[in-house]
């Protein structure tokens, strides 16, 4: 059965290019980057050639790159190494849940947060964020890239908001690298976290960059690592796939690798939408990174046709992986003011390096059918 993936916000096949790099550092080229000896010398070494290639991604120094376990720790080791008890957080609500769940703990903890609601394309207005300073805010924490939408934040604004105010700002940039240009000192953030299973690395590795002079607490006590920032033996492999991927990535700015994939992204929400009705773009006509569509089909319920269309062999998703099998709405879509309705309705589309013209046809070959046979099932469709 041909299967067919198009949830590359969930995760991303490794890279062969990827994978052959970290092969040889689970064999010969084993080695605890902290050992003094041949094998933690070669490791150390392969560990910072990484930590460049992944600064070059970022637009920072190597020294300012913390590797993580993911995009989740990197989230909590920006809040809960920041902020604490008394002070004030200023937040969107559509992050990422490793940002509102930090968020809902530190308030727990006697902090307090400000949650900024969203425009309708989900965009946040950085005046706002501006107001919504107190004499006691240590952190804003506004993520780059929608993860169901794919809208790209007014970053730059909010950093300037930011640093006019002399606020710690941090950037969940998971969903935008490799997508979208990153430069931490255009964008005038402290902190930024990164996954590698976004963007073709391996999962379960990550990376927080933290601007030079920036004092964050540790998440983990233990041994030096990472400038005691992250304490734990480095995952080598993960690592140096971390920072192969990033090379990559890097190169797919000038390769043509990302203008193809828009045009896939374009080709199948412009005749999804050309073929049916009540339908539309969710931060449609807002920035967005060029790989993510995410579709309402009014009258249809999006989990039921993620299953249909699993079982025709397409992979798609009714938004965060993690939240998926939930009843509730997205919160990131009620955020925008749609209706739990139309929020139920909604799919997300996204587009990796792996994905082809072929792919998209046979999406295309699925989709309308698929939405016609549910809404034929759908009361409130027949009285349309
Ligand atoms: N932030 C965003 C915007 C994400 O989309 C994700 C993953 O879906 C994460 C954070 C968490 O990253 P990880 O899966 O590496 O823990």
């Amino acid at each position: 059965m041909q299967r067919v993936y198009l949830d590359s916000n969930a995760t991303t096949p490794v890279l062969p290019e990827v994978f052959e790099a970290m092969r040889p550092f689970y064999f010969d080229e084993f080695g605890n980057a902290s050992s003094i000896h041949h094998h933690g010398q070669h490791a150390r070494a392969a560990v910072e050639q990484a930590r460049e290639s992944v600064a070059r991604l970022l637009g920072c120094r190597a020294a300012e790159v913390v590797f993580t376990s993911g995009g989740t720790e990197a989230d909590n080791l920006a809040v809960f190494g920041l902020a604490g008890d008394g002070d004030h957080l200023i937040t969107s609500q559509i992050e990422h849940h490793a940002v509102l769940n930090a968020c809902k703990r530190l308030e727990q903890r006697g902090a307090e947060v400000t949650y900024l609601p969203v425009n309708a394309q989900a965009l946040v207005n950085p005046d706002e964020v501006r107001k919504a300073i107190r004499p006691n805010t240590k952190l804003i924490s506004i993520m780059m890239a929608n993860n169901e939408t794919g809208v790209i934040e007014p970053l730059e604004e909010i950093g300037r908001v930011a640093a006019e105010a002399d606020i710690y700002f941090h950037t969940d940039a998971v969903q935008a690298a490799g997508k979208i240009p990153i430069e931490v000192g255009k964008i005038g953030c402290d902190l930024l976290s990164i996954s590698g299973h976004k963007f073709h690395g391996p999962q379960g590795m990550g990376a927080l960059y933290v601007r030079r002079g920036t004092l964050i607490d540790p998440l983990f006590y233990g041994g030096n690592h990472e400038r005691q920032r992250r304490a734990g033996t480095e995952n080598l492999p993960g690592i140096i796939g971390l920072g192969r991927a990033a090379e990559i990535a890097l190169h797919g700015f000038d390769d043509g690798s990302l203008r193809r994939i828009q045009t896939l992204r374009d080709r199948l929400e412009t005749r999804l939408l050309a073929q049916i009705d009540a339908a539309g773009v969710n931060s449609g006509g807002a920035p967005r990174v060029p790989n993510t569509s995410n579709i309402y089909f009014d009258h249809i319920e999006g989990e039921a046709m993620v299953i249909a269309l699993d079982l025709k062999g397409l992979a798609v998703s009714t938004g965060a992986a993690c939240s998926s099998g939930a009843i509730e709405p997205s919160h990131v879509l009620t955020a925008m003011g749609l209706a739990p309705d139309r929020a139920r309705a909604s799919i997300r589309f996204s587009i990796g390096k792996h994905n082809t013209e072929d792919d998209v046809e046979f999406a295309l070959s699925l989709i309308p059918s698929t939405v016609a046979r549910l809404r034929e099932l759908s009361p409130t469709y027949s009285h349309a």
